[in-house]
């Protein structure tokens, strides 16, 4: 039996019932809301405030009530972990679902994962910012210990890239691509982001904690607050995307993907990957620091390091402090 933990963290009991109350989208009076949850109607309108400032968008009309601007999928675990045997860990709200796996990856099984319908510190590479709003988003942690040790972790990123972009793929989504080396984009604008963590020492198993942020719906309060142009799956789907269902086939795409990785490396990934290039053939900038070098994106090689032509000829980079743009 696969386990499910809830757990209410800093979003207290009442407004966890608030946001499933409101989650259909239909008006709800604030009488209504107020005798369902046996408070006063006053409490109700501080928690609206409250959820509102979270970055829920909701409308109040006088004579009808309260009501989002849009119905919200919330995370069902027991929808989200359909077919798996290893634990799920699911909260409202953490500060970051890769530091939650990180302080427990003792403890942990492979393809143990954890969501959260809202991260107050999501981070993406070199501690920036990764907007986590409320129930908006898909914020998704997985545990995997790598016997052969740490270097056999190489590529891993560009690896989980093709995972998710194959599990967003079977689930009727276009056009995902990748970018080097943790970015998924949609029409050439940020659509999720992965950021793996490692820890052990030599010799030993690696413990790999592999996080991921994919824009489902941005809010747009949210959107304002996001330095590059940004993209969610919304654009592509008429109604309520099932967040859940969503997961569960990362979740499964991941558990395929990781026994794959752990037995044959980046290899059976490589071509793949460089179908999904977003940047193949064109002209790009690698920024490192105050430097910038320009060239051609020609792909990556077996170790997933980035190859760039650059004046006839061809040169590699690892990732660590490098970031790639567009010209
Ligand atoms: P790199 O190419 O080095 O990875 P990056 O700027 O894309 O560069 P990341 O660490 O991958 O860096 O992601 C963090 C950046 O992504 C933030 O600085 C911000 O510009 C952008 N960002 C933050 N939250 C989101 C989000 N929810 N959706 C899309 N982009 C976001």
């Amino acid at each position: 039996m696969a386990k499910v933990n809830w757990s209410g963290a800093m979003i207290s009991e009442s407004r966890q019932r608030l946001i499933e109350l409101l989650a259909d989208g239909e008006f709800h009076s604030g009488e209504a809301l107020a005798e369902s949850l046996s408070v006063s109607r006053a409490a109700i309108h501080n928690n609206i405030e409250a959820l509102a400032e979270l970055g829920l968008e909701i409308f109040r009309v006088r004579g009808k009530g309260y009501r989002l601007e849009r119905p919200l999928s919330l995370l069902d675990g027991a929808q989200v972990n359909e077919g798996r045997e290893a634990p799920l860990h699911l909260f409202w709200q953490l500060a970051s679902t890769n530091d939650f796996i990180n302080q427990r990856r003792e403890r942990c099984r492979n393809g143990e994962a954890c969501l959260a319908e809202m991260q107050t510190s999501g981070r993406g590479r070199r501690g920036r910012v990764w907007q986590s709003p409320l129930a908006s988003h898909l914020y998704l942690s997985y545990f995997y210990r790598l016997e052969q040790g740490m270097t056999a972790a190489a590529g891993l990123s560009l690896a989980v890239g093709v995972m998710l972009v194959d599990a967003l793929t079977e689930q009727g989504f276009r056009d995902v691509s990748l970018k080097w080396p943790n970015d998924l984009y949609l029409e050439g604008r940020k659509l999720g982001g992965v950021l793996v963590e490692l820890s052990g020492q030599f010799g030993e198993p690696a413990e790999l904690t592999i996080g991921m942020g994919i824009n489902v719906a941005m809010p747009a309060a949210i959107a304002t607050q996001i330095d590059q142009p940004w993209s969610d799956l919304q654009q592509q789907a008429d109604g309520c995307i099932d967040r859940s269902q969503l997961a569960n086939g990362l979740l499964h795409h991941l558990d395929r993907g990781m026994a794959l990785f752990a037995e044959q490396g980046l290899t059976p990934f490589v071509t793949r990957w460089q179908q999904l290039d977003c940047f193949a053939g064109k002209p790009v900038k690698l920024l490192m620091g105050e430097r910038e070098i320009n060239g051609i994106a020609a792909g990556i090689d077996a170790d997933g390091n980035l190859l760039l032509d650059e004046a006839g000829q061809q040169r590699r980079f690892a990732a660590g402090e490098i970031s790639l743009r567009g010209r």
